[in-house]
């Protein structure tokens, strides 16, 4: 009976046995699954919500194309549209009498923000300067209409105008010389003259550029920075306006998109005047400090917003030459025309000029 059972129970026990066996390599096997499984959702879970950069970069080096699904949506960054005020300088009016140089001011870019420069003892001066006013230095198309000619001046013409300059003695000199001028009484060197540029066109890299490196002369080009952004057509691009920039040339704001800034509110103001100081800033290494007001257009809004986001100074398209503290946001130029003959041209730099 022993017997019976001890050789009846290794048959039962036997198969048990093998089955115990099954289902222990069963059980482990699904533990392994388990194992590997929760690995891959850790990963998973890791990558679609990266708690550090780390985990962040780390999900795009990971080739999984699961992981790379779900990581997408979260790598894209997502440029914010409100400029963040903190980044808006708060002026603080100083009657200090003694202002030491600004580095910014220097050719040496700051990255630093430099408070608006007040005058000397109070005492500010008004000097008079010709600031000339180009958009296009190239031949206009055929199809041109008149305002699109009107704003051109041959590359022909130009070089012959800055070639006059040279001749007679004249000093390009940038707005952060002016304002030092103005305000620090520093003194100017002899016929100083200011070469303004509006609108970034692509000629202004392929044709201005290398003729007044021919000359030595500073330029100081207004940029409506979405142009550049966009890659429009016809406009410089980043790189151009980065070599210029390391070549000693000034690059200032002329707006975001170029609209007409009378009766705006102010965050659509602090969009279109503080965003392209801000990408320039990024782009040349220090804060702008003018700006241009497109096709010439502004109203007092515009003015406080430039006095508040600490602007040195502002251009119009308005003729004159008498540039002070006072109307630092309403400085005029001198526009050259298509049609401008060297004689006439000559009138405008010895401010000679009648409207
Ligand atoms: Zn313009």
């Amino acid at each position: 009976m022993r017997q019976n059972l001890s050789n009846h129970d290794p048959t039962p026990e036997g198969g048990s046995g093998l089955f115990g066996s099954l289902l222990l390599f069963i059980v482990l096997l699904f533990f392994i699954g388990a194992v590997l499984n929760q690995d891959e959702r850790h990963t998973a879970v890791a990558s679609a919500n990266p708690p550090t950069t780390e985990s962040n970069v780390l999900a795009t080096l990971l080739p999984t194309p699961t992981i790379a699904d779900t990581a997408t949506p979260t790598n894209t960054p997502t440029p914010t549209q409100t400029p963040t005020p903190t980044n808006t300088p708060t002026i603080t009016p100083t009657s200090t009498p003694s202002i030491t140089p600004n580095p910014a001011w220097t050719a040496t870019p700051s990255p630093t923000a430099s408070p608006l420069p007040t005058p000397v003892d109070g005492i500010s001066t008004t000097v008079a300067i010709p600031v000339l006013m180009y958009h296009y230095i190239s031949v206009p198309p055929e199809d041109a209409d008149e305002y699109r000619i009107d704003l051109s001046v041959t590359p022909a013409n130009f070089r012959t105008q800055m070639q006059y300059l040279a001749d007679n003695g004249f000093t390009p000199i940038d707005f952060y010389t002016l304002s030092r001028a103005i305000t620090n009484h520093e003194l100017l060197p002899p016929q100083p003259i200011i070469l303004t540029f509006d609108d970034g066109y692509l000629d202004n890299y392929e044709i201005a550029f290398p003729i007044l490196q021919e000359f030595g002369f500073v330029g100081t080009f207004f940029i409506p920075t979405e142009f550049i952004d966009k890659n429009r057509v016809g406009y410089m691009s980043w790189p151009m306006i980065e070599t210029m920039a390391a070549a000693g040339h000034r690059f200032e704001p002329h707006s975001r998109t170029h609209p007409d800034l009378r009766n705006r509110d102010e965050a659509y103001l602090i969009w279109e005047i503080l965003g392209p100081q801000e990408t320039l800033a990024a782009h040349i290494g220090y804060t702008p400090r003018y700006f241009s007001y497109p096709s010439g257009r502004y109203d007092d809004a515009v003015l406080e917003m430039l006095q508040r986001l600490d602007f040195w100074g502002a251009v119009t398209t308005a003729g004159g030459d008498q540039l002070g503290f006072e109307n630092r946001y309403t400085w005029p130029r001198l526009r050259i025309r298509y049609d401008t003959p060297l004689g006439e041209f000559a009138d405008v730099v010895y401010l000679r000029w009648d409207e």
